[in-house]
């Protein structure tokens, strides 16, 4: 018995030292099926890239054996990867065909770019804390994701120079929604997004013509505040 467990703990140990999860793909495959297709998400072409997209390896080397559990978990900074059906689902409300050019306020981890990258043709990443900026930019980099685009850089101000946007997603709750994501936003465009703060809703909001609105709301949510930057942030551009 003891040797068993130290050769548990050695296994644990190994997997740990390199990042691994083993049979991630069968995690992944059962995560998509047990928790994201099972509620009610049935956008096939999500389904298929979230199968396939490695989500330990965004995931602190700690808590990758919980990679692929049902829900979210701490990636530092006080910060969370959202809980995987929260992935499947904001993803498959963006609609997107393969033609779209994403905003995503919150990279985080990078494992949301990571689904939408495959998903659309490029995608502009803002994270508001520097170090996951940089953390999450060399991950997707050496993963091979190479139609990402992160940024250091304050979300309530978009992405000027790249604007506009056929799809923007949120994944860090503002209060309401910032005039700028939805300026930044193309005629037709879809914007999803977590609003409020205590009680928080998921909205989709699609951008008519004449600069109106079109919202509906999808189900209430737990986010991050989305926050304002303690100091301004230097335009990297
Ligand atoms: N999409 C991420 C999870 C996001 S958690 C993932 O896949 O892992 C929300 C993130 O939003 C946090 O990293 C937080 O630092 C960031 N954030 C909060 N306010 C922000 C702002 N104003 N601009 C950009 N990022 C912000």
């Amino acid at each position: 018995m003891k040797h068993i467990n130290s050769f548990l703990l050695l296994i644990f140990l190994i997997q740990n030292l390199f990042g691994q999860v083993e049979n991630w793909e069968r995690k992944a495959s059962i995560m998509v099926d047990s928790q994201i297709m099972a509620r009610g998400v049935s956008d096939n072409h999500v389904l298929n890239i979230m199968r396939q997209t490695p989500r330990h390896e965004f995931i602190p080397v700690e808590q990758q054996p919980n990679a692929y559990m049902d829900y979210p978990l701490p990636i530092g900074y006080e910060q969370t990867i959202s809980q995987p059906y929260i992935v499947g689902l904001m993803t498959s409300l963006l609609q997107l065909k393969g033609h779209e050019k994403v905003l995503e306020i919150g990279t985080g981890s990078g494992y949301q770019a990571a689904v939408l990258a495959p998903l659309s043709n490029e995608v502009f990443t803002i994270e508001i804390v520097k170090e996951l900026a940089e953390r999450s930019a060399k991950k997707l980099k050496d993963l091979g994701y190479n139609n990402i685009h992160v940024k250091w850089g304050d979300g309530y101000q978009g992405w000027p120079d790249e604007a506009p946007f056929d799809a923007v997603i949120v994944t860090a709750a503002p209060p309401e929604v910032p005039p700028k994501l939805f300026e930044q936003l193309k005629v037709g465009g879809r914007l999803v997004i977590p609003v409020g703060s205590i009680w928080q809703e998921l909205w989709v909001i699609t951008k008519l013509e004449g600069e109106t609105m079109d919202k509906e709301s999808v189900i209430p949510v737990r986010f991050v505040p989305m926050v304002h930057p303690e100091k301004p942030i230097p335009d990297q551009d």
